[in-house]
Order: C-alpha cells, then sequence, then structure tokens
C-alpha cells in the first residue's frame, strides 16, 4: 500500500466522502473504493488545476457528489479514476484499469474518455463527436452518463477558474446538453445545479438581477408564506397525515427562463413560490391535493397527474396551482417520499435502491430512448442534426396520445402523426395511407395534442414512405426509420437524387470539370467523411442521411487540392459570356489556331489575359485541353526551362479570321492604375470606360500611401489595337500617374 500526504482541505474530501458513503446505508466494497482514491492520487500526482490546486481534488469531489446520487462501487471507483486514461496516458491505460478495478470499472473510465484526436477538422463537429460517444457508451452502461454529470457539476462549481472564453463553451454545451440529459434522467437536482451555473456564466447580468429580485421578493413576503405553510399543516393535522413541508422560490434558472421567454418582468412572474408537500402513500396525496383545494382557489388548466400518468423520465407528482388569500398565486407539488426520491435522483434512484428487485429489462425499457438516439451508430451522422436531434429528443416536454386500445404514448412536443406511427412500430410507419385523430380523419403532418386518440390507418398496398416526410417529422426516431426504408428500398433512386445534387454544386464551383475529376473529387471528399466510395455518398445524400451544407466546403477543398492547381492557367472571370469566351471560339475555328489544328479546346491563360495581337503559345494540360499564354508570360518563360513540362508546350497562334468575323469584345484584360488618390479619380475612370463602352469585369482599389493608391482593374477587351487605345485614354485623367498591363 503507497503511503499518500494529503492536504487539509483534500482529507477533509476524502473524509466528507467516506462519511457519505458509511451513512447511506448501502453496502459498498470500502477497500476497492480506497484503492482505487490512491490510484488515482498517485497516477494525478505532480498535475494541477487551472486553480492551482492538486488535480485529485477534482476526481474526489466527483466521487463525493456521484456518493450523494446513491451510485455503486464500481461508479464511484470509475470517478475517482475517470480521467486518469485521458490525462495520464503515459502511466496507465484500460488494461492496466481492467487488471486492477474490473472489465466494469475499466469500460466505465473508457466511455468517460474523451475520444483521441481523430482526424475531425472542425471543432464543433469534435465536440459533437464526443458527445456521441459518450452517448454510445451510455447506450451501454448508463452509469457512464451518471459519473459524466457528476464530473459536469464539480467543473461547472468551478469554472471560475477557467479562462474565459472557455467558460463559454463549457457553460452552453451544459445548457444544451447536460441539463437536458439530467433532466431527461430525471435528476432534477443535478439539471437545477447545472442550469443556474450555466446561466450564471452566459449572462452573469441577468443573472444578478433575477437573483436580486428573489432576495428583494422573499424579504417583502415572508410574512405569506409562513401563513400559508400554518394553514396546511394545520388541515393536514387534522386529517392525521404523516407529511413533510417545503416552502421554495423556484430556481433562479426557472424565473430567468420564463422571464426572458416570455418576456416578462420579475413582477410579472406569477408562480414564483412553490409548495412540496411529501407523505407516505399515494392515497394520502389526493386527500391532500383535495385539503388544498379545499383551502385555496386554484387556477384553471393548471393541474397535472403525473401520478397516473408518470412523466417519462419517471417522474410522479401532483402539481397544481392556487391562489392565496392576499391574491398572490403558488404552485403546490405533493407526491409520496419514494416520488420526491425518483424526482430527485431518478433514474439513479431505481438503480441505488432497486437494481437489485427492478428487472433489467425495466430499467432498460425507460433508457429505449438511448438506444433511438444512436441508432445510427455505425452511420455518418451530421453533427448539426445530431445536435437539433438531441436538442428535440431530449429537451422537449412531452405530448401524451393514446392509441385506440387506451395505450398511452409520449412524444416529444411538436411530433407529428408520422412520429407517432413510427413509435407504434416501422411497419406502422411505412404502410402508413392515413390517420384519424379522435374518429375523424386528420392529415399526417398534424401535430397531435395531449390526450387526443391517434388511428393510424395502414395498407398492405402502401407504396411507403414519402421523402417529404423527412422533411415533416420531430423525431430522430421516425427519421432514421424513413431513412432506412429509403436507403434498404431506394438504393438507385437515391444514387440519382444524390447525385443530381452534388454535381449541381460541383457545376457551381467550376463548370469545367470532366468525369474523372468528379469523380475524384467525390470519392475524395466521401474518405474524408468516412463513407466508403462515391456511389454510397451519393446514396446517403440521396436517402437524406447527410445534408448539402456538410459537403459543398469539403467538395470544395477538394476541388482546390486537385483541380485549381491545373487550373490556375486559365481564365476565372466574373460574367458567364467571358467565362465561355475560350470554348465557344473554340467551337468556332476557337480565335486560335493550335499546332495547324483549328477547333481546339482552348482556354486563356490567367496569369497573363492574352489578348489577339499578342504573340501566344500553348501549353496542353491534363484534361483541360490547351491553356494559352502570351509568349513573354513569366511563367512561359520559367515553365519552358523546366524538365518536366518541357514537351508540353505547343504552337499556337490567333485565327485572325475567326476574331473579325465576330468581332466582339470577349476578352479579359488586366490594367493596373498607379494614380494620386482624390475623390473624383473612381469615377473618372470608370466614366471614361463607359464612355468607351468597356465593361468593367473587376474593380479593386490599394492604398499605397496617404495620396498614392493602385487601381486594378479587369476589363472586357477586343484585342491588343483596343487595348492600347483605352490605355491611352485613361492616362488622360487628371492624377493617373502610370498605367501597366496585368497585375504586379
Ligand atoms: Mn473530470
Amino acid at each position: 500500500m503507497t503511503k499518500i500526504d494529503l492536504t487539509p482541505e483534500e482529507s477533509e474530501l476524502v473524509g466528507k466522502l467516506f462519511s457519505v458513503l458509511e451513512t447511506s446505508g448501502k453496502k459498498y466494497n470500502m477497500e476497492k473504493i480506497a484503492e482505487a482514491f490512491r490510484y488515482a492520487t498517485e497516477m494525478h500526482e505532480g498535475q494541477f488545476r487551472n486553480s492551482g490546486e492538486p488535480y485529485i481534488v477534482h476526481p474526489i469531489a466527483v466521487a463525493e457528489i456521484a456518493a450523494a446520487l446513491g451510485l455503486d462501487t464500481d461508479s464511484i471507483c470509475a470517478a475517482f479514476l475517470h480521467d486518469t486514461i485521458e490525462d495520464c496516458p503515459d502511466k496507465t491505460d484500460f488494461n492496466k484499469i481492467k487488471a486492477k478495478f474490473g472489465e466494469d470499472v475499466a469500460n466505465l473510465v473508457d466511455g468517460l474518455t474523451k475520444m483521441e484526436d481523430i482526424a475531425i477538422e472542425d471543432k464543433e463537429e469534435a465536440q459533437m463527436e464526443n458527445i456521441r460517444k459518450m452517448l454510445l457508451a451510455m447506450s451501454k452502461d448508463i452509469r457512464v452518463i451518471f459519473i459524466k454529470l457528476c464530473d459536469r457539476l464539480h467543473n461547472m462549481r468551478t469554472l471560475d477558474a477557467k479562462p474565459e472564453h472557455k467558460r463559454r463553451t463549457t457553460a452552453l454545451e451544459t445548457m444544451h446538453v447536460y441539463a437536458p440529459l439530467a433532466h431527461r434522467l430525471g435528476i432534477q437536482r443535478i439539471k437545477q445545479e447545472l442550469e443556474n451555473l450555466a446561466v450564471r456564466y452566459l449572462d452573469p447580468i441577468g443573472y444578478a438581477e433575477v437573483s436580486e429580485n428573489i432576495e428583494r421578493k422573499y424579504g417583502q413576503n415572508r410574512d405569506f408564506i409562513e401563513k400559508v405553510r400554518s394553514y396546511i399543516s394545520d388541515r393536514l393535522d387534522e386529517y392525521k397525515i404523516e407529511y413533510r413541508l417545503e416552502g421554495r422560490v423556484k430556481t433562479v434558472y426557472s424565473i430567468y427562463r420564463k422571464m426572458f421567454n416570455q418576456n416578462k418582468s420579475f413582477d410579472e412572474i406569477y408562480d414564483f413560490y412553490a409548495l412540496r408537500i411529501i407523505v407516505d402513500t399515494e392515497l394520502d396525496c389526493y386527500t391532500a391535493l383535495g385539503i388544498i383545494h379545499e383551502l385555496f382557489k386554484s387556477m384553471p388548466g393548471r393541474f397535472k397527474d403525473y401520478i397516473s400518468t408518470p412523466k417519462p423520465n419517471m417522474y410522479q407528482s401532483l402539481h397544481t396551482t392556487v391562489i392565496g388569500r392576499d391574491g398572490i398565486p403558488f404552485e403546490v407539488q405533493i407526491r409520496t417520499k419514494d416520488m420526491h426520491h425518483v424526482a430527485e435522483y431518478g433514474i439513479a434512484a431505481h438503480w441505488k435502491y432497486k437494481s437489485g428487485e427492478r428487472s433489467r429489462e425495466e430499467i432498460d425499457e425507460k433508457l429505449a430512448w438511448i438506444s433511438k438516439l444512436v441508432d445510427t451508430e455505425n452511420e455518418t451522422v451530421d453533427p448539426d442534426e445530431f445536435m437539433s436531434v438531441l436538442k428535440n429528443d431530449i429537451f422537449n416536454d412531452e405530448t401524451f396520445v393514446f392509441t385506440p386500445k387506451g395505450d398511452v404514448v409520449a412524444l416529444p412536443q411538436g411530433s407529428t402523426i408520422i412520429d407517432f406511427a413510427y413509435s407504434i412500430h416501422t411497419q406502422v410507419g411505412n404502410r402508413m395511407i392515413g390517420a384519424k385523430i379522435n374518429g375523424m380523419i386528420a392529415p399526417i403532418d398534424r401535430i397531435p395534442q395531449n390526450g387526443e386518440i391517434v388511428e393510424i390507418l395502414t395498407s398492405q398496398a402502401s407504396k411507403g414512405p414519402s421523402r417529404d416526410w423527412l422533411k415533416i417529422v420531430k423525431t430522430s426516431e421516425a427519421r432514421n426509420k424513413i431513412r432506412q426504408w429509403f436507403k434498404k428500398e431506394k438504393r438507385s433512386d437515391n444514387i440519382e437524387v444524390g447525385r443530381g445534387d452534388i454535381e449541381r454544386e460541383l457545376a457551381k464551383i467550376s463548370r469545367r470539370l470532366t468525369d474523372d475529376q468528379k469523380l475524384s473529387i467525390v470519392s475524395a471528399v466521401a474518405k474524408r467523411i468516412g463513407i466508403q466510395d462515391a456511389e454510397d455518398l451519393y446514396n446517403t445524400v440521396g436517402y437524406g442521411g447527410l445534408a448539402m451544407s456538410k459537403i459543398i466546403p469539403k467538395l470544395k477543398d477538394e476541388f482546390e487540392k486537385q483541380v485549381k492547381p491545373l487550373e490556375e492557367e486559365a481564365p476565372i472571370t466574373n460574367t458567364d459570356q467571358v467565362k465561355t469566351a475560350g470554348f465557344k471560339k473554340s467551337n468556332n475555328n476557337g480565335g486560335i489556331i493550335v499546332d495547324g489544328q483549328y477547333g481546339c479546346a482552348v482556354k486563356f491563360a490567367k496569369c497573363c489575359n492574352p489578348l489577339p495581337g499578342d504573340p501566344v503559345i500553348g501549353f496542353i494540360t491534363k484534361g483541360y485541353g490547351i491553356s494559352i499564354h502570351k509568349r513573354d508570360c513569366p511563367n512561359v518563360m520559367s515553365g519552358m526551362k523546366s524538365p518536366e513540362f518541357f514537351n508540353r508546350w505547343i504552337h499556337a497562334e490567333w485565327d485572325n479570321d475567326a476574331l473579325v468575323s465576330k468581332n466582339k469584345t470577349t476578352f479579359e484584360a488586366m490594367i493596373q492604375i498607379f494614380a494620386f488618390n482624390s475623390i473624383s479619380l473612381i469615377a473618372d475612370i470608370t466614366i471614361a470606360l463607359a464612355d468607351m463602352k468597356v465593361s468593367i469585369l473587376q474593380i479593386n482599389t490599394k492604398k499605397r500611401t496617404n495620396d498614392d493608391i493602385i487601381i486594378n482593374l479587369t476589363i472586357a477587351c477586343k484585342d491588343t489595337e483596343h487595348f492600347t487605345s483605352i490605355v491611352s485614354r485613361l492616362k488622360s485623367i487628371d492624377n493617373v500617374t502610370n498605367i501597366v498591363r496585368g497585375f504586379s
């Protein structure tokens, strides 16, 4: 046994933890826990937190929160060890932890370890991947998320020590992912603390405003609360009900959210006070409710019975809002001790007391939504969509609807009939041809309301779901199932749809891509996303598995990498007319004769923009026909010397007959104007050009000194003669000092 020196703070923390464990009434393997503590201390030796404290303070605190949550021995060990694999990679790993603490602990720690740095370009994407990895681990062992929540809670409690920019990201992530997860798991205690801490960092001013107001209002109404409490206690005593009465003000965050969501001032928030009555039996709950409604006037529409219809996170309670004799409304929650425990600790509570008694399946069933979230385990997931799914499926409150047989189905708020159908069974969704709500035919995009009876009409003859449904459904479950259907049934259609979408984007990037280049770009993009080949990528896009918005930047990137260097020599211009000039002319004798041949595919190099009249030379590009440079273009001078390119230069000359017959100003020319700056300079230049009927394709100004500017101008021009006349006209403008062709 290694001896460990602890600071007084550390031993206090450990002492606190062990006393929590000892008084919990649960059986813990103290030896193992002590060993995990020693091991973690050894691993983190010499490491410090941002606050300057020894690192071990953090794992101890996480273990303590885990103990208070009632987690088991292995969870507490994993809480101690949760950062060791990530932070001490040269000292320990999965196998060492497995050998020492068993497979369960090792798996937990592994699930809590962030992903290694796989090639994820986007920071946000990496964050999403980490969350996804965690959810996957959690779908295998729910304790992963319990410990993660403890970890996050301690990090939030100590967020002050982090640099400012990190605080915000962490607080946002807490608000968007961890608090909703805690809510979904029914761990109200952690959820509320996380939300309060997060909003304190996200909006410090708003937070301070609300909490000051709470203090003030609470001070003003202390009497009222006391009076209400005594009315209620007296009557409960009369009925000889055992009870515990808790008066409380709602959390800062819950009031903050009401104020800012509903745009109300603090004084307009009426359900500010809440009372909680905790009794022994379910029957007592309803008796107590009767007493409350007899003592105070109830507000219509505010009564909710979550005892007969528990929330999916297992929450059970009666809620009612009543108006006190002073006209001040307050909410009353009534529940049994057991229900209260579940309300505070959620599914963790079941783990705590019931893991022996409760069947594993029952808990699994309660957690089925997690596996639904990560259903797409082996598929590529669009991080944006994953986030919105997370928000949708975890954040939203449920709507409860009934099947015609009277079964209750909970759907995230805003779910449609289609979502309902798929939540019943995949085949019900796939074969749906219509629906009835409360016996009346309803459109399938209708959003059923609480308590409605929804009946799905199916037919064997149904042709399957429609692609439009993907835009209508709310739940990831329905979306995944519809996609699965398309993926399986309609592969060739999907490929066609996906190819169309991708090719349209490619055409926006460049109209000149050859089929080989397109394939090479798309294949490279597929590989980057982890999809086997181009066809699979078309398929994935086709069935809606990947949004185009995620692919477009990668297509552009691959284009830049693969094709751009070759295309560099080609003119990239602003008007379609000019853009296609080279090709159009090539159909019509090309304007250029290459090595004695008419009609070759040519384009004009952007580096020198040759004009008819300039001596030119051709360069055989890979897949882009012949690119035409000016003879004296610097690239030609240096390119001629390179042995690699030596064989690719080819004789080229202007086809003057073709040019004369067309008499079009479709060549690009670049002019650099040096001038003293004056207010009217740009106007003078543009007016002069308009006079000569010369179109400006692009204009940029650069300041050299205070008085000196350079104007880079790209214009449409006929030939060298035309160009010379334009230049001499521009030279006559006041303040213009010099003009050169091309940009330097
Ligand atoms: Mn940690």
